[in-house]
Protein backbone atom coordinates (compact mmCIF):
# COMPACT_ATOMS: atom_id res chain seq x y z
CA UNK A 1 0.00 0.00 0.00
CA UNK A 2 0.98 3.48 -1.00
CA UNK A 3 -0.01 6.92 0.18
CA UNK A 4 0.92 10.16 -1.01
CA UNK A 5 0.56 13.25 1.20
CA UNK A 6 -0.30 16.35 -0.10
CA UNK A 7 -0.93 18.70 2.88
CA UNK A 8 -0.71 18.73 6.77
CA UNK A 9 -1.19 21.63 9.62
CA UNK A 10 -2.25 22.22 13.34
CA UNK A 11 -5.84 20.11 13.00
CA UNK A 12 -5.13 17.43 9.75
CA UNK A 13 -3.19 16.04 7.61
CA UNK A 14 -4.27 15.14 3.97
CA UNK A 15 -3.28 12.33 1.84
CA UNK A 16 -4.33 10.54 -1.07
CA UNK A 17 -4.04 6.89 -2.37
CA UNK A 18 -4.68 7.94 -6.44
CA UNK A 19 -3.36 10.51 -8.75
CA UNK A 20 -6.78 11.00 -10.11
CA UNK A 21 -10.22 10.13 -9.78
CA UNK A 22 -14.03 9.92 -11.54
CA UNK A 23 -15.44 12.63 -12.89
CA UNK A 24 -11.82 15.06 -12.45
CA UNK A 25 -12.75 14.39 -8.64
CA UNK A 26 -9.70 13.57 -6.68
CA UNK A 27 -10.51 11.70 -2.64
CA UNK A 28 -8.92 12.71 -0.54
CA UNK A 29 -8.54 11.36 2.97
CA UNK A 30 -8.88 14.10 5.56
CA UNK A 31 -6.94 12.39 9.29
CA UNK A 32 -6.73 14.43 12.48
CA UNK A 33 -3.39 15.26 13.95
CA UNK A 34 -2.94 16.63 17.55
CA UNK A 35 0.36 18.40 18.70
CA UNK A 36 1.05 17.42 22.11
CA UNK A 37 4.28 18.20 24.03
CA UNK A 38 5.15 14.57 23.61
CA UNK A 39 4.57 14.98 19.75
CA UNK A 40 2.26 14.86 16.90
CA UNK A 41 -0.81 12.19 17.44
CA UNK A 42 -2.23 10.87 14.66
CA UNK A 43 -6.11 10.53 15.22
CA UNK A 44 -8.90 8.08 14.16
CA UNK A 45 -12.07 9.28 12.73
CA UNK A 46 -11.05 9.84 8.96
CA UNK A 47 -12.87 11.30 6.54
CA UNK A 48 -12.72 11.81 2.74
CA UNK A 49 -13.41 14.80 0.88
CA UNK A 50 -13.35 15.16 -3.01
CA UNK A 51 -11.14 17.69 -4.80
CA UNK A 52 -11.43 19.25 -7.91
CA UNK A 53 -8.63 17.23 -9.77
CA UNK A 54 -7.34 20.83 -11.48
CA UNK A 55 -7.41 22.80 -8.78
CA UNK A 56 -5.25 20.82 -6.00
CA UNK A 57 -2.66 23.62 -5.38
CA UNK A 58 -5.80 26.15 -4.95
CA UNK A 59 -7.34 23.59 -2.21
CA UNK A 60 -4.50 23.25 -0.32
CA UNK A 61 -4.03 26.88 -0.15
CA UNK A 62 -7.47 27.07 1.33
CA UNK A 63 -6.96 23.93 3.81
CA UNK A 64 -3.60 24.73 5.07
CA UNK A 65 -3.61 28.08 5.68
CA UNK A 66 0.18 30.03 5.65
CA UNK A 67 -1.38 31.51 8.92
CA UNK A 68 -1.34 28.20 10.63
CA UNK A 69 2.33 27.97 11.52
CA UNK A 70 2.34 24.08 11.53
CA UNK A 71 0.96 24.14 7.56
CA UNK A 72 3.14 21.88 5.05
CA UNK A 73 2.45 21.83 1.39
CA UNK A 74 4.20 18.58 -0.69
CA UNK A 75 5.57 19.28 -4.31
CA UNK A 76 2.83 18.84 -6.20
CA UNK A 77 5.19 17.87 -9.54
CA UNK A 78 5.64 14.02 -7.87
CA UNK A 79 1.94 13.40 -7.95
CA UNK A 80 2.03 14.60 -11.77
CA UNK A 81 4.36 11.54 -12.78
CA UNK A 82 1.75 9.36 -10.51
CA UNK A 83 -0.91 10.52 -12.50
CA UNK A 84 1.23 9.87 -15.77
CA UNK A 85 1.46 6.00 -14.52
CA UNK A 86 -2.06 5.51 -13.52
CA UNK A 87 -1.20 5.34 -9.90
CA UNK A 88 -4.05 3.88 -7.72
CA UNK A 89 -3.68 2.14 -4.08
CA UNK A 90 -6.32 1.20 -1.34
CA UNK A 91 -6.67 3.84 1.57
CA UNK A 92 -4.45 1.80 4.62
CA UNK A 93 -6.82 1.81 8.28
CA UNK A 94 -3.39 2.84 9.89
CA UNK A 95 -0.65 4.99 8.65
CA UNK A 96 3.23 3.73 8.57
CA UNK A 97 6.07 5.12 7.32
CA UNK A 98 6.85 3.24 4.84
CA UNK A 99 3.77 3.25 2.40
CA UNK A 100 4.22 7.88 2.20
CA UNK A 101 5.46 7.96 -1.04
CA UNK A 102 6.69 11.71 -0.02
CA UNK A 103 8.45 11.25 3.27
CA UNK A 104 10.82 14.36 2.49
CA UNK A 105 7.85 16.66 2.11
CA UNK A 106 6.67 15.81 5.66
CA UNK A 107 7.94 17.82 8.91
CA UNK A 108 10.01 15.28 11.14
CA UNK A 109 7.44 15.54 14.18
CA UNK A 110 4.63 13.71 11.73
CA UNK A 111 7.41 11.08 10.76
CA UNK A 112 8.21 10.13 13.94
CA UNK A 113 4.23 9.92 14.66
CA UNK A 114 3.42 8.00 11.36
CA UNK A 115 4.02 4.37 12.91
CA UNK A 116 1.67 5.07 16.48
CA UNK A 117 -1.22 3.66 17.11
CA UNK A 118 -4.57 5.76 15.99
CA UNK A 119 -6.10 8.19 18.93
CA UNK A 120 -9.03 10.01 19.41
CA UNK A 121 -8.66 13.54 18.63
CA UNK A 122 -11.01 16.41 20.60
CA UNK A 123 -10.90 20.39 20.43
CA UNK A 124 -9.48 21.70 24.13
CA UNK A 125 -12.19 23.75 25.69
CA UNK A 126 -9.78 26.63 26.43
CA UNK A 127 -8.07 27.39 23.20
CA UNK A 128 -9.67 24.95 20.95
CA UNK A 129 -5.83 23.51 19.94
CA UNK A 130 -6.34 19.96 18.80
CA UNK A 131 -5.55 17.69 21.47
CA UNK A 132 -6.27 13.56 22.65
CA UNK A 133 -9.08 12.96 24.15
CA UNK A 134 -9.42 11.96 27.69
CA UNK A 135 -5.70 12.68 28.19
CA UNK A 136 -5.73 15.90 30.13
CA UNK A 137 -9.29 16.42 32.07
CA UNK A 138 -9.99 18.75 34.64
CA UNK A 139 -13.50 20.01 35.96
CA UNK A 140 -14.62 17.88 33.55
CA UNK A 141 -13.43 19.67 30.66
CA UNK A 142 -10.96 18.53 28.10
CA UNK A 143 -8.06 20.63 27.93
CA UNK A 144 -4.92 20.62 25.99
CA UNK A 145 -1.71 19.76 28.15
CA UNK A 146 -0.62 23.04 28.29
CA UNK A 147 -4.09 24.74 29.76
CA UNK A 148 -4.50 21.31 32.11
CA UNK A 149 -0.80 22.30 33.63
CA UNK A 150 -1.63 26.00 34.03
CA UNK A 151 -5.03 25.41 35.22
CA UNK A 152 -4.18 22.55 37.87
CA UNK A 153 -0.98 24.13 39.13
CA UNK A 154 -1.91 27.65 38.64
CA UNK A 155 -2.58 29.73 41.75
CA UNK A 156 -6.46 28.31 42.13
CA UNK A 157 -4.99 24.99 41.56
CA UNK A 158 -6.17 21.93 44.17
CA UNK A 159 -2.96 22.56 46.33
CA UNK A 160 -3.10 20.34 50.00
CA UNK A 161 -1.22 20.95 52.91
CA UNK A 162 1.19 18.70 54.30
CA UNK A 163 -1.50 17.07 56.33
CA UNK A 164 -3.29 16.02 53.38
CA UNK A 165 -5.80 13.25 54.17
CA UNK A 166 -6.68 9.83 52.24
CA UNK A 167 -9.58 10.93 51.70
CA UNK A 168 -7.89 14.10 49.64
CA UNK A 169 -5.83 11.94 48.09
CA UNK A 170 -8.86 9.63 46.54
CA UNK A 171 -9.77 13.28 44.73
CA UNK A 172 -5.86 13.65 43.51
CA UNK A 173 -5.64 14.73 39.49
CA UNK A 174 -5.43 12.50 36.93
CA UNK A 175 -3.84 12.99 33.61
CA UNK A 176 -2.08 11.43 30.76
CA UNK A 177 1.44 12.29 32.00
CA UNK A 178 2.97 15.42 33.62
CA UNK A 179 5.16 17.69 31.72
CA UNK A 180 8.03 19.03 34.38
CA UNK A 181 8.90 22.17 32.06
CA UNK A 182 4.97 23.09 31.98
CA UNK A 183 4.55 22.79 35.82
CA UNK A 184 7.35 24.67 36.32
CA UNK A 185 5.96 27.58 34.20
CA UNK A 186 2.34 27.83 35.71
CA UNK A 187 4.10 27.63 39.33
CA UNK A 188 5.47 23.76 40.28
CA UNK A 189 8.20 21.65 40.77
CA UNK A 190 8.25 18.50 41.04
CA UNK A 191 9.41 16.40 43.99
CA UNK A 192 8.82 12.71 43.42
CA UNK A 193 7.97 10.37 40.44
CA UNK A 194 6.24 7.05 41.62
CA UNK A 195 5.60 3.88 39.57
CA UNK A 196 2.14 2.31 39.40
CA UNK A 197 1.79 1.00 42.90
CA UNK A 198 -1.80 0.75 44.09
CA UNK A 199 -3.32 4.01 46.15
CA UNK A 200 -2.90 3.21 49.54
CA UNK A 201 0.53 2.50 49.23
CA UNK A 202 1.20 5.82 46.98
CA UNK A 203 -0.45 7.77 49.81
CA UNK A 204 1.40 6.33 52.24
CA UNK A 205 4.61 7.10 50.36
CA UNK A 206 3.93 10.80 49.83
CA UNK A 207 2.22 11.58 53.07
CA UNK A 208 5.54 10.28 54.99
CA UNK A 209 7.47 12.61 52.67
CA UNK A 210 5.14 15.67 53.17
CA UNK A 211 5.31 15.01 57.24
CA UNK A 212 8.68 14.93 56.88
CA UNK A 213 9.13 18.12 54.95
CA UNK A 214 6.66 19.76 57.79
CA UNK A 215 5.51 22.89 55.16
CA UNK A 216 4.61 24.10 51.37
CA UNK A 217 1.55 23.59 49.23
CA UNK A 218 1.38 19.75 47.39
CA UNK A 219 -0.79 18.34 44.58
CA UNK A 220 -0.40 14.51 43.89
CA UNK A 221 -1.09 13.43 40.44
CA UNK A 222 -1.90 10.23 39.20
CA UNK A 223 -0.91 9.41 35.71
CA UNK A 224 -0.81 6.66 33.01
CA UNK A 225 2.34 5.41 34.55
CA UNK A 226 1.94 6.07 38.21
CA UNK A 227 2.46 9.33 40.50
CA UNK A 228 3.93 12.55 40.31
CA UNK A 229 4.13 14.57 43.50
CA UNK A 230 4.34 18.21 43.10
CA UNK A 231 5.07 21.27 45.60
CA UNK A 232 4.10 24.71 44.85
CA UNK A 233 6.93 27.14 44.14
CA UNK A 234 7.14 29.87 46.47
ZN1 LIG B 1 -5.65 24.57 25.32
Amino acid sequence: MSIFVVGGGEHMLAFVTQSSGEKGQLPVTMVPLAWTPLGVAIGDGWQRVLVDEDNVAGWLDQTFVPEDERAFVAALGELELLRRIGWKDEVPAQLSEEQVLNLADLPEDVVDALDSPLLPITRCAACRRSCVKDEFVWQERQLCAWDWHRSVFGRRGPWRMPSYNRAQFSDAPSAGYVVPALAEEAGAEVLMLLGRVDPELAYDVVSTLLQRLGEGSFITVSTDTGWVLLRERA
